[in-house]
């Protein structure tokens, strides 16, 4: 890397702030399960250790029980699919995702698949209207036209919808 040079992943020096530090030493650690990396700060000498490790898998309950990994990528479609032509930037929508992936991993363990979509609807109910209805009329946990009807019930009640 050239001198004085920024690149995305630098690391800030919790001493003095500067955001000026390079890695001296990189060794793996804890059986091989992390990398263990010396750095040094150029703005005040300080030397400080980061340890690097693989985020946690996280995981899925499905309403049936069964558990299945997390994918962003399935939740992007469904919350696209709900999003459709609607006026929605996609920084909002990665924003959301973020938020929610965050939320599991948090849960500690396999978050329940209908939480899950509790979220999404919380997030798209602030985002677009018309896209919370259309999300709650696929999603899985609300084909029950009782359940949608509810969720109908209290948008109206919360003067949300117009017509
Ligand atoms: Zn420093």
């Amino acid at each position: 890397m050239e001198p004085g040079r920024r690149y995305a992943g630098a690391m800030r020096c919790p001493t003095c702030g500067v955001d000026d530090t390079r890695v001296i030493d990189s060794r793996s650690a804890d059986q091989g399960t992390s990398i263990r990396r010396r750095r040094a700060c150029a703005g005040c000498g300080n030397r400080f250790t980061t340890y690097e490790r693989g985020a946690p898998v996280l995981q899925v309950r499905k309403r049936n029980g069964s558990i299945e990994p997390f994918s962003s990528q399935k939740l992007l479609k469904g919350v696209e699919a709900a999003l459709a032509d609607r006026p929605v930037p996609a920084a909002a929508i990665s924003d959301l995702l973020d938020e929610i992936e965050a939320a599991a991993t948090l849960y500690g363990g396999p978050m329940p698949s209908e939480q899950i979509g509790r979220l999404v609807l919380d997030g798209l109910r602030v985002l677009d209207e018309v896209a919370y209805l259309r999300f709650a009329s696929v999603y899985k946990d609300f084909q029950d036209a009782e359940d949608f009807g509810r969720e109908v019930a209290a948008l109206e009640e919360s003067g949300l919808t117009r017509d």
